[in-house]
């Protein structure tokens, strides 16, 4: 896979010496890939990516890894707040309602070359190759609920949830019930919680908590546009379940 070198971005600093650790990825939600370009480069925007992918499956390269773009903003994963310097940040050239609103096949071919190369490179886990909606879930949608998580996990970019036997099962649940976790909403944040997920303030905060699991929701169910608080609860036990078992 060719990059494309020629754009530069001046926006990003840097990395304090911090190791690279997660691979964020976005849409742009602009009009094309120039303007995507235009936008990224600009000095007075002071938002930039490491890489922008066109609906073509083109891969422009901006900033270079060992610097700290700016792609995340105000974020959270695993008790870390500043993203941008532990992370890799991928735009990719695609608007909801634009004529770019489709996740094209070439586009995503090359997003998952280049995750297993950053992947590679960086020995990234791959519970950390996460939407921007999953470090900012109060705040951003993308890469929205259109975006073919499925196809990462079918290909084993991103973990591929087994199925849980039901004795398995009985034995999380047993287990929560052991350390007095009394509500399915509890269960729910903690493992939220544990595996990244920003949960600081959504015990107290209805709209919060909705926010984060509809958020998760996007991602990790089929079914769209609800947010069910059984589901997501059966959902985040696999999520776990197999998070304790996968290594990498
Ligand atoms: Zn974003």
């Amino acid at each position: 896979m060719k990059y494309i070198t020629k754009y530069k971005s001046p926006n990003y600093n840097s990395r304090n010496n911090s190791k690279i650790k997660l691979i964020i990825i976005h849409y742009t939600a602009l009009k094309n890939t120039e303007e995507a370009i235009s936008h990224l480069c600009k000095k007075e925007k002071k938002v930039s990516s490491h890489y922008l992918i066109s609906q073509k499956g083109k891969v422009y390269k901006m900033v270079d890894d060992k610097f700290r773009a700016w792609h995340a903003g105000i974020a959270f994963w695993q008790d870390y707040n500043d993203i941008n310097s532990i992370s890799i940040g991928i735009e990719l050239d695609y608007s909801p309602r634009g004529k770019n609103n489709k996740f094209t096949s070439k586009m995503i071919s090359s997003l998952q070359k280049l995750i297993i190369r950053i992947q590679k490179k960086y020995k990234i886990c791959k519970n950390n190759i996460l939407a921007h909606s999953d470090i900012a879930p109060f705040r951003k949608k993308d890469p929205g609920k259109n975006f073919p998580w499925k196809s990462l996990s079918e290909s084993q970019i991103i973990l591929n949830f087994k199925n849980l036997k039901k004795s398995d099962k009985q034995i999380i649940e047993h287990w929560f019930n052991k350390y007095n976790f009394k509500t399915k909403k509890q269960v729910i944040i903690f493992i939220l919680s544990f595996i990244g997920y920003d949960t600081r303030k959504v015990n107290k905060n209805f709209k919060l908590y909705n926010d984060l699991i509809k958020s998760y929701g996007f991602r990790y169910l089929n079914e769209k546009d609800k947010v069910n608080n059984k589901l997501i609860y059966n959902a985040l036990i696999k999520h776990l379940f197999n998070f304790l078992l996968t290594k990498n």
